[in-house]
């Protein structure tokens, strides 16, 4: 199944998609942890990208769009795929169904995880994640058993340096004017499922299940 996940940030993307992998085993293709990974390593992409994410600004296009067609070709999408934090400007969205109809494939399933912009700050600035692991905590509502440790693989556990305050006002605005808009693409095309993401994780997951089981 080739699903997109969509949502502001701290939206809960990454950890639904944590839940999605286990119950479907399909790649996890976050956009946000592909650009992460060139900026720790370094690499031409990861020093472009670096400064735009550090701002809360989309990283341009044709840099996005060109990183995803390459993962998109690569043979474990064949079966389906989970996208998460891609599209996020109309341009991605016309590019991924190009790139798609190309590969005889399409969208089959939008997800939209909805949370107001309050509850986004707050819950930003208690978040941390695992580099290795990606998964991610809230110090607030799911904090790791041992303070700083990484209850799944031990790693030591990170703020991610776009998540200060003034950043995420930022991706907010960037999420309204120009990934909010998409929902309406996908509702044309007869995709988008809505789900109220100002739950507990789990009893969005089990919604998300009902969907995908039933598709
Ligand atoms: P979040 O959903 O919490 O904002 P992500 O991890 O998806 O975070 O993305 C972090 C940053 O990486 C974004 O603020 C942006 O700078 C960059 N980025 C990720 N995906 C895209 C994309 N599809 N287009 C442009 N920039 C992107
Ligand atoms: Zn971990």
């Amino acid at each position: 199944m080739n699903i997109i996940l969509m949502g502001p940030p701290g939206a809960g993307k990454g950890t639904q998609a944590e839940l999605i992998k286990v119950n479907f085993p399909i790649p996890h293709i976050s956009t946000g942890d592909i650009l992460r990974e060139a900026v720790s390593s370094g690499t031409k992409l990861g020093l472009e990208a670096k400064s735009f994410m550090d701002e809360g600004k989309l990283v341009p296009d044709e840099v996005i769009i060109g990183m995803v067609k390459e993962r998109l070709a690569e043979d474990d999408c064949k079966a389906g795929f989970l996208l998460d934090g891609f599209p996020r400007t109309n341009e991605q969205a016309k590019a991924l169904d190009e790139v798609l109809s190309g590969l005889d494939a399409k969208v089959e399933v939008a997800i939209n995880i909805a949370v107001p912009d309050e509850i986004v700050i707050q819950r930003i600035a208690n978040r941390i994640s695992c580099p290795s692991c990606k998964a991610v905590y809230n110090l607030k509502f799911t904090p790791p058993q041992k303070e700083g440790v990484c209850d799944k693989c031990g790693s030591e556990l990170v703020q991610r340096s776009d998540d200060s305050e003034a950043t995420i006002k930022n991706r907010l605005t960037v999420y309204h004017e120009q990934t909010n808009p998409l929902l309406d693409y996908y509702k044309a095309q007869d995709v988008l499922y809505e789900f109220d993401g100002y739950r507990n994780p789990k009893e969005v997951f089990a919604d998300i299940k009902k969907l995908l089981e039933s598709i």
